[in-house]
C-alpha cells in the first residue's frame, strides 16, 4: 500500500477496501452511469448501447495530462499509468461538475462510473480499490463504482442491483465494441488517403450518430415478434434463448449498418500516396488510447505519413475467451509427466470430459462472437481484415513462450510480432507500454531474442509513463526511417518491374480508376505490405497489363 492508503502503522488489522451505497432500481431515473477508457468511438457507442438498456450514460473525453496529474496526486504511488490517467479523468470530470455547481453530495448520489474489473494478476486487480480510493481522497466519499468481469459468469449481481448484469446487458456491450472496432479499423486505414480532408472523420461521425439511434430503440424491436412466443420466451432461461436468436439473426441492425455503410462508401481515396504500414501493439490500455496516454501516437505516426493499424477489442475478446478455455486444460489424475496413475483413472476420466465439454462451450462462444464481427463487416461493406485467429497467434509464441501466462496481453504482443512481420503485414510494429507494466516487461525480454531470430523485423518497444514524450517520439522517429527505407525499397522495386513511375501511376489512377470508394475491395499480392503495392497491381489487371 503506498502512502495514500487507509492502511496506516497506527491502524493496523484486516485489509478493508471502501464501502459504497448499492445503486438500486429506484434511482434509475436520476442516475447518470459515466463510462470511459476506451478509444472515442467505443465509449459513445457503449455508452448509446447501456442507453438502449433504459440508463442515463455519459461517455468522458479522452483522458489528458492533467487526468493523470490528478491520478498521481489522489491514487497510491507506483501504480502503472493507466490507472492514474483513467482515474484522473473521472476526478478532473466531477471536479469540473462541481465547478459548475453541482454540490459534492448531488454528484455522489447521482453519479455512478462503471468499468470492466479484474482480479489481476497484474495491478488491473488494484484498479476497483483505487478508484474508491482516489475517490474519497478527492472529496467525494462514497462514490458509487461497478465493475463487471470480462471474464466472469452471465447474471452479475443480484436482483436488487438496478444494474442487470445480464446476457442483454453484455449483448448490448459486445456488439457495440464490434461496430467500435469497426469504425476504428476504418477511420486509421482510411485517413491517409482520403481525398479530402476530414472526409473520413466527418463520415464515422454520422455513422457513430446512426449507431447511437440504433441501440436507442434496439431493445425495444426485437427479432421475434409473435406475441404468443415472444410471451412464452420472456421468461428464465428461455430469455437468453431469444435473446441469442435475436443477436443471431436480428435484422434491424443490419438496416442501420447499411446507411452507415451508405455513408462509408462516398469517402473517396487516393492509394498511390506510399504509406508505411506501422501495426500497434502493446498493452492493452495504452494501445487503445488516442490521448496523452500514449503521447498521441496515433497522430505523430500520421503527420510522419504512416497508416496505422490498430487493434481491435474484439480481437483481445476473442483471446479472452481461448484463455479461459485453455487455462482449465490442466488435467488432474495425471502425473507430472502427463501419464494417467493407476489410483485415479476415474478422476481422470471426469476431468477429461469436463475438459471436452468447456471445450465445446468456448469453442462456440468464439464461433458466435467471430462470426457476429465478420457479418457486421460484411454488412458494411467493408474490406476490413477478419480476426486472426488466437490458434494462429498461440502457434507463432509458443516456440518462445508459455501461452497460458495469464495477465495483461499474455504471449499476443510476442505473437503479433512475429505474425505482421512474416505475414508481410506491415512495415514496422512498434509497441506502447504504461511504464513498468509486468506483462509487457515479460513480452520484451521475449522480443529480444525474437527480433534475433527474424533479421527484417523492425519492432520497437516503447514505455509511456506519461513524462519523456520528446524522448519516446524521437526513438519512434527513429525507427520510422528504416521502417521508411524499406517501404521505398519495396515501392521502388515494384515501380521498376513493371517499367513504372509515380506519373505513369497517376495516369493510370486517372485512366482505369480515376474515383476510388473507400469501400472497393482491393485484392492483397502476396510478399507485399504496402497499400500502394496492392493498389498497382489492382490498376494493372483493371488495364489488363497483368
Ligand atoms: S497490463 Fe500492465 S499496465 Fe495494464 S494493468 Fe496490468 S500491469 Fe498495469
Amino acid at each position: 500500500m503506498g502512502k495514500n492508503s487507509v492502511v496506516t502503522e497506527e491502524k493496523k488489522g484486516h485489509f478493508k477496501t471502501f464501502t459504497t451505497k448499492q445503486f438500486k432500481k429506484s434511482e434509475i431515473a436520476h442516475t447518470t452511469i459515466i463510462v470511459g477508457g476506451l478509444s472515442m468511438a467505443a465509449d459513445r457507442i457503449v455508452a448509446a448501447a447501456w442507453e438502449g438498456l433504459g440508463y442515463k450514460v455519459l461517455p468522458l473525453s479522452v483522458p489528458d495530462m492533467e487526468a493523470m496529474q490528478l491520478g498521481k496526486e489522489y491514487c497510491d504511488g507506483g501504480l502503472c499509468n493507466p490507472t492514474y490517467f483513467t482515474i484522473g479523468n473521472l476526478v478532473k470530470f466531477l471536479n469540473n461538475l462541481h465547478k459548475q455547481g453541482v454540490s459534492k453530495k448531488d454528484i455522489v448520489d447521482n453519479y455512478l462510473f462503471l468499468t470492466a474489473g479484474s482480479c489481476g494478476p497484474c495491478r488491473f486487480g488494484m484498479y476497483e480499490y483505487e478508484y474508491r480510493l482516489a475517490l474519497n481522497n478527492a472529496g467525494y466519499s462514497g462514490f458509487r463504482v461497478q465493475t463487471f468481469q470480462m471474464q466472469g459468469k452471465l447474471n452479475q449481481g443480484t436482483s436488487e442491483d438496478a444494474i442487470v448484469m445480464d446476457l442483454q446487458f453484455f449483448r448490448a456491450l459486445l456488439t457495440a465494441l464490434i461496430v467500435s472496432d469497426h469504425f476504428n479499423n476504418f477511420t486509421y486505414m482510411m485517413t491517409p488517403y482520403e481525398v479530402v480532408q476530414g472526409s473520413v472523420h466527418e463520415a464515422i461521425d454520422k455513422c457513430i450518430l446512426i449507431m447511437q439511434e440504433y441501440f436507442k430503440q434496439s431493445g425495444k424491436d426485437p427479432y421475434i415478434k409473435n406475441f404468443l412466443l415472444k410471451s412464452w420466451m420472456n421468461k428464465g432461461s428461455k430469455k437468453d434463448l431469444r435473446q441469442l436468436i435475436e443477436q443471431l439473426r436480428g435484422k434491424e441492425i443490419e438496416k442501420y449498418l447499411k446507411k452507415c455503410s451508405n455513408i462509408l462508401s462516398s469517402v473517396q481515396v487516393d492509394y498511390t500516396r506510399m504509406k508505411p504500414k506501422v501495426k500497434i501493439t502493446g498493452e492493452f490500455w495504452a494501445q487503445t488510447t488516442e490521448g496523452d496516454g500514449n503521447y498521441q501516437m496515433f497522430s505523430f505516426l500520421q503527420s510522419q505519413g504512416c497508416e496505422i493499424i490498430v487493434e481491435t477489442v474484439s480481437a483481445w475478446i476473442v483471446y479472452l475467451i481461448w484463455l479461459a478455455d485453455n487455462q482449465r486444460e490442466e488435467v488432474s489424475g495425471v502425473d507430472a509427466n502427463g501419464l494417467i496413475t493407476w489410483r485415479t483413472p476415474v478422476k481422470y476420466l471426469k476431468d477429461f470430459y469436463n475438459r471436452k465439454v468447456n471445450n465445446l462451450i468456448f469453442g462456440i462462444a468464439t464461433f458466435f462472437f467471430t462470426s457476429q464481427y465478420n457479418r457486421y463487416g460484411k454488412i458494411l461493406k467493408y474490406p476490413a481484415a477478419a480476426l486472426i485467429s488466437v490458434k494462429t497467434l498461440e502457434k507463432v509464441a509458443s516456440k518462445y513462450m508459455q501461452v497460458k501466462f495469464d495477465g495483461g496481453e499474455g504471449f499476443l504482443e510476442v505473437a503479433k510480432n512475429i505474425y505482421y512481420t512474416t505475414a508481410h503485414k506491415s512495415n514496422m510494429v512498434l509497441s506502447v507500454k504504461p511504464f513498468g507494466c509486468m506483462p509487457s516487461t515479460i513480452s520484451d525480454s521475449v522480443q529480444s531474442k525474437v527480433v534475433t531470430d527474424y533479421k527484417d523485423m523492425v519492432f520497437l518497444p516503447v514505455e509511456t509513463s506519461g513524462e519523456g514524450k520528446i524522448n519516446a517520439l524521437s526513438r519512434v522517429q527513429m525507427a520510422l526511417g528504416e521502417a521508411k527505407a524499406k517501404a521505398v525499397q519495396e515501392y521502388s522495386n515494384l515501380l521498376a518491374k513493371y517499367n513504372l513511375d509515380a506519373s505513369k501511376v497517376a495516369e493510370l489512377k486517372i485512366k482505369f480508376d480515376p474515383e476510388t470508394s473507400a469501400l472497393v475491395k482491393i485484392p492483397e499480392i502476396k510478399g507485399y505490405r504496402l497499400r500502394v503495392s496492392h493498389y498497382i497491381h489492382y490498376l494493372l489487371k483493371l488495364a489488363g497489363k497483368i
